[in-house]
């Protein structure tokens, strides 16, 4: 599931191969007609989970994967492995072509305008380009509270910080040692600013290469605290791993009812 190391490692991937090139064409959707020939690459940046690839015709061009998306590059020659349907987006350039398959959003906005400035002021500080003054986290993440919000709806608030996706909720959460039905407004500041410190530390730890750790024991119990477990024994004290639906999205929460209480 693509969260905002993801986006970060991709935009490091593509950033030095895509900068400088001049776009032979792009392509919104499969069946679309090209745009923007001849415009030049002029940087590539990851924004939370969105990825931006600013082009020197003051175009960006915005892309979220969301739960399925994928970018993939190809040569002129190469066959691609996903079918050209799912193409959302399709940039040529270089004589490669980057594609982003299955996306959950793609647009091209202009910059600066009126809806670059909209996205920009929907999403917060990014835990992984920015540097993140913790009392400014929780004084963001008590701005978009109705005092009705879980802890956990607040660390996936992208208008708070943008970078935590839903396996980093459980595991921050784990960490922290935080219950998964705990309110914010019944959170102490020093609670919310640990768990927005750990995610940023977490995030900016899996930016190598390979699969995504929180859990740095050098042992083959695994890498993951708590995601996907479920009914697993806790690394820490045995007890299986629940999980539920839970929060304002329904997404699921796992959680060590014995650490975590
Ligand atoms: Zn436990």
């Amino acid at each position: 599931m693509p969260e905002g190391d993801t986006i970060h490692k991709i935009a490091a991937f593509m950033a030095p191969r895509l900068t400088g090139q001049t776009v032979d064409a792009i392509r919104l959707g499969a069946n679309a007609a090209p745009q923007f020939t001849g415009a030049a690459v002029r940087e590539v940046e990851a924004r939370g989970k969105h990825l931006r690839i600013a082009l020197d015709n003051g175009k960006v061009l915005r892309s979220h994967l969301g739960m399925h998306g994928s970018w993939h590059v190809y040569g002129s020659e190469e066959s691609w492995q996903k079918p050209e349907r799912q193409a959302s987006l399709v940039v040529a350039a270089g004589g490669s072509s980057w594609v982003c398959f299955n996306a959950k959003e793609v647009e091209i906005v202009d910059t600066p305008g009126v809806r670059d400035r909209v996205l920009g002021s929907r999403l917060g500080p990014d835990l992984i380009a920015d540097q993140c003054d913790p009392g400014m986290l929780v004084r963001r993440a008590r701005e978009f509270d109705d005092g009705d919000t879980l802890l956990i709806d607040t660390l996936l608030d992208q208008r708070v910080a943008a970078g935590i996706g839903n396996v980093y909720k459980s595991e921050v959460m784990f960490v922290e040692r935080q219950t998964p039905d705990r309110y914010l407004a019944d959170t102490p500041d020093e609670i919310v600013a640990a768990c927005f410190t750990r995610a940023a530390e977490l995030l900016q730890r899996n930016l190598g290469g390979g699969k995504r750790v929180t859990r740095f024991a050098n042992d083959a119990a695994g890498r993951l605290w708590v995601y996907g477990r479920t009914g697993k024994p806790c690394h820490e004290c045995s007890t299986p791993v629940r999980s539920q639906r839970m929060g304002r999205h329904h997404r699921g929460t796992f959680w060590c009812p014995r650490c975590q209480r």
